[in-house]
């Protein structure tokens, strides 16, 4: 089976009083349009890692996540829809929520393990699937050079160049490809990576273990609110106002904390007038059902 899915991720403007007044143009890349439960960067991402278990006769994916893990999800759709078994592991004990009940729909097998042991992924991969030829290991997250690769097709996409784009970043893969793909093509444009958790920093160098060539990047450290899944009351009237405003779902863990940061730095004079901003909707949007009572 042909591994792939056709790309339908538009760019659409943001328009309002803000970004008016301040001269600026902020547009948005629909990657949340790809596929209703594969989408965003998680499709991106995976793409050239199935592609590479199914050149190795792997028919069973395995991969790791928390209780509420797009990538497990996305995983999970993306094994059901190109013919692959599927198993997740799954940080901590065991629990049933929205997310898993999907995974499961999908087909996925899941293992609950202990915070302990899911801090050593190949050994639990060893552990289960020893002797398992059929089985494929896939990071969490689905961190990976293939991973990186994938979201740097992003940018092939493109055909406008902007002065700046922005995206939410966790493990770091995304960010890599981005900028990657920026440089593969030459351009001027400045990539701003805004990472979900508290203490970002070392984010850096998981951004750079998946970079084909050294580059210049910003990194937003101060848009985490408190850490990875926190949120207060701004972050979530910011929401609200955001979907309201544009018809465009976004959730707090990701695509929200991106695009706060974007209108923060807007409102205080960080763009210069005329700037052309991209911000990359990264999908996700599941993850909203796991924080219905912060709303
Ligand atoms: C997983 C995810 C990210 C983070 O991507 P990384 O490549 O791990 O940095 C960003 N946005 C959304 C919506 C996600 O689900």
């Amino acid at each position: 089976m042909n591994i792939d899915l056709e790309i339908f991720s538009p760019i659409h403007q943001i328009k309002n009083q803000l970004f008016e007044d301040k001269g600026i143009e902020v547009f948005i890349k629909r990657d949340d349009l790809i596929h209703p439960i594969i989408s965003g960067n998680k499709w991106r991402k995976l793409k050239y890692v199935l592609k590479r278990a199914q050149s190795e006769n792997k028919t069973h994916l395995v991969t790791f996540g928390g209780a509420f893990s797009n990538h497990l999800l996305a995983t999970a759709a993306a094994a059901a829809k190109f013919g692959f078994k599927a198993t997740g592991i799954v940080r901590g004990e065991r629990v049933n929520n929205d997310t898993l009940f999907l995974c499961r729909l999908h087909g996925m097998e899941l293992l609950f393990t202990d915070r302990e042991s899911y801090k050593d992924k190949a050994m639990l991969f060893e552990k289960h699937f020893v002797g398992d030829n059929e089985a494929f290991f896939i990071d969490e997250g689905g961190a990976s050079p293939d991973g990186a690769k994938g979201c740097s097709e992003l940018i092939n996409e493109l055909s406008e160049t902007y002065d700046h784009i922005f995206c939410a970043c966790g493990t770091g893969t995304t960010a890599a490809g981005i900028v990657n793909g920026i440089q593969n093509h030459n351009l001027p444009t400045v990539f701003h990576a805004v990472p979900v958790f508290k203490n970002g920093g070392f984010i850096k160098d998981e951004i750079d273990r998946f970079l084909t060539s050294p580059a210049n990047y910003q990194l937003h450290l101060d848009y985490h609110f408190g850490g990875y899944g926190k949120t207060d009351s701004r972050l979530i009237e910011f929401i609200k106002q955001f979907v309201a405003s544009t018809g465009i779902l976004i959730e707090p863990v990701y695509t929200g904390k991106m695009l706060y940061a974007l209108y923060d730095l807007a409102g205080k004079n960080y763009f210069k007038p005329g700037s052309r901003i991209l911000a990359i909707h990264s999908g996700g949007i599941w993850g909203l059902l796991g924080m219905k009572d912060k709303f």
